[in-house]
Order: structure tokens, then C-alpha cells, then sequence
């Protein structure tokens, strides 16, 4: 994980976690899977303070069974935070 900077409010460390995780499929004409996606809502920030920011992932597996990752929602969410501070 990446390092992450402490709360600009207040000085303590910050924490992650999933705020909201969901998982669903793609499909074609109905009845045939293309894909299922895991989207993982993360918040980075500060419980003390309130100040939170947040990224979604997106990561998809396919019938080929590659998975693909099309974004880290906990990288965004920390780099977001870390230019905040
Ligand atoms: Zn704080």
C-alpha cells in the first residue's frame, strides 16, 4: 500500500477503508456472462475530523478468465488525499 500522510487538520493518521462494495455481471443478449465486476468503493481520511475522500475500483473478469484491472480505487483515493494535505 502506499504511504499515506497524516490528517492536515488535526495530525493523526489517516485510515482506509471500503465504504461500499458491489459485484455484478455483464451480460450479452441475456443469458450468455461476458463479465463480472467488483466495484470496490474506498474512503481515505480522517475519523476525528470528518474529512474524507473516495475512489471507486473497478476490476473485471472475463469468460477468458483474465482479470482485469481498470482502476485502483485505493491508489486514487490516497493520491486524492495525499494532494489534499
Ligand atoms: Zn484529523
Amino acid at each position: 500500500m502506499k504511504e499515506i500522510k497524516n490528517c492536515p487538520f488535526c495530525g493523526g493518521k489517516a485510515i482506509t477503508m471500503i465504504d461500499d462494495a458491489v459485484v455484478y455481471t455483464e451480460q450479452n443478449g441475456g443469458t450468455q456472462f461476458i463479465y463480472s465486476i467488483i466495484e470496490n468503493k474506498y474512503k481515505v481520511g480522517c475519523p476525528s475530523c470528518n474529512v474524507w475522500v473516495a475512489a471507486k475500483s473497478n476490476i473485471r473478469q472475463g469468460a477468458d478468465g483474465e482479470v482485469r484491472i481498470l482502476s485502483k480505487g485505493l491508489d486514487e483515493a490516497i493520491d486524492k488525499w495525499n494532494r489534499r494535505v
